[in-house]
């Protein structure tokens, strides 16, 4: 691990090549995916190509897969781990999130979905064949991922309330109804990663929670039209409707149930997203922040740069120590994760303060630059659009604030 706070120089140039990327293929394209006319689905795999993620991930997912099959890793083996670790260290995940969120936190949060969350899940937690089957097509971009847990009546109470169950069948496997709503990705997914309730007759609060593979091919599984969202609207995001879905055992992540410990798989991959989030407000402030340190230079107004108005002056400062707060908050999830350290009630705060920085820092990004702020050519506008979601997806604020006083108080409610 390199010195905290200061980029190592693998992530440094990690950033810059995907800077340029972003520039020259990502940004020209933006305004289809924003409209719709286009899905970010292709783009997200020539990257993965582009840039020898498929081989860097393969490669440390084939090792994982030979390790099961000889019994050389334990099952529950932490594959989060492997993949993180495959990229040479966990920050440079980190700078590429950062870099894409800069230009379109859209496509970066359509491309972790799919690679860290749905991927990293299937590798940590699934059999030797389903990581061959489907983790390793989702780890190198060959398939599109969809994780899949918020459904219409479930949200923040997203275990309390849900609906989707799976009834256990005489041969073994399973049929699976329910739907899901707000699934990033859902468009364009190949696979899906769904958790449903195990449904053999007792009371719903004893129910275990399991989470199933399901394929988009599956007879049962439709999905509905891209929402019109306010904001991320380069990240298409859908209803998924299954109807009496026939699965076999195999489409059971890690093949057994662990009854209501099926919670805690979710839960990993629920502190796996809200790690991803701060990198996101990271490459959100950091372009407000450049951006609008270039503008006040250049931007005249009663005869001076309106850099030298002190109510200016001040902004700047703001925005410069929302981003060192970000990166530094960035900086102890990526030695966490590192050092294999859960620390959830940072994990979960440090979600929630790094998403209002971003909202903040988006809106006075606008403000320094005036009406051309407001406008759609400068793209900061839809950095203010996009951030709002920081707010709401991985748990809104509240719920992570509430669920880090919960872990630090040691109280459940
Ligand atoms: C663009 C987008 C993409 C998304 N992608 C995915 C995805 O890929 N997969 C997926 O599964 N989900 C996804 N989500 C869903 C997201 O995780 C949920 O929107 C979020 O968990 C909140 O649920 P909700 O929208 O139903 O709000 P609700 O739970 O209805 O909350 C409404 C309000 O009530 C507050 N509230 C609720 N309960 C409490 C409480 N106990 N104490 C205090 N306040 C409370 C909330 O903070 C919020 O302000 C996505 C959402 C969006 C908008």
């Amino acid at each position: 691990m390199p010195a905290m706070f200061q980029l190592d120089e693998q992530s440094q140039m990690v950033g810059s090549v995907i800077r340029q990327w972003c520039q020259s293929t990502l940004v020209p394209k933006i305004p289809a995916l924003e409209a719709g006319t286009e899905m970010p689905f292709d783009l997200m795999k020539k990257m993965a190509k582009a840039f020898g993620f498929d081989a860097m991930l393969g490669g440390a997912v084939k090792k994982r897969i030979a390790k099961l099959r000889t019994g050389d890793a334990p099952p529950d083996d932490d594959g989060e781990k492997t993949l993180s670790k495959s990229m040479g260290n966990p920050m440079m995940m980190h700078v590429v999130v950062k870099e894409l969120s800069r230009v379109s936190p859209g496509f970066a949060m359509g491309f972790g979905v799919s690679i860290g969350l749905v991927g990293g899940a299937i590798v940590s937690k699934g059999t030797a064949d389903q990581i061959e089957k489907w983790g390793l097509p989702v780890s190198t971009m060959q398939m599109i991922g969809s994780w899949c847990l918020t459904e219409p009546d479930a949200g923040s109470d997203a275990f309390g309330a849900m609906r989707t169950t799976a009834k256990p069948t005489a041969d073994g496997g399973y049929v699976l109804s329910g739907s899901k709503t707000f699934i990033t990705n859902g468009p364009g997914a190949d696979v899906f990663l769904v958790y449903a309730k195990i449904d053999r007759g007792e009371p719903e609060a004893e129910r275990g929670l399991a989470t199933f593979i399901i394929e988009r091919t599956m007879a049962g599984v439709t999905v509905g039209p891209p929402f019109k969202k306010m904001g991320m609207r380069d990240s298409p995001t859908s209803e998924v409707f299954f109807d009496e879905v026939k699965l076999g055992v195999e489409h059971l992540l890690g093949g057994k149930e662990k009854g209501k410990g099926g919670r805690t798989d979710t839960k990993d991959s629920l502190g796996s997203e809200r790690s991803g989030v701060p990198s996101m407000a990271w490459g959100i402030i950091e372009r407000c922040y450049d951006a609008s340190l270039a503008y006040v230079r250049e931007r005249k107004q009663f005869g001076r740069a309106i850099g030298e108005f002190q109510a200016v002056q001040l902004k700047i400062t703001d925005l410069f120590l929302k981003l060192r707060t970000v990166e530094n908050i960035v900086f102890r999830l990526a030695w966490m994760q590192q050092n294999s350290i859960k620390d959830m009630p940072y994990i979960n705060a440090s979600k929630a303060m790094s998403a209002q920085l971003a909202v903040e820092a988006a809106m006075t990004a606008i403000q320094i630059h005036g009406g051309y702020g407001y406008m759609e050519e400068l793209g900061i506008e839809k950095l203010a659009r996009d951030s709002k979601l920081l707010e709401l997806g991985a748990g809104t604020t509240d719920i992570n604030l509430l669920a880090a006083a919960r872990q630090l108080i040691g109280v459940t409610e």
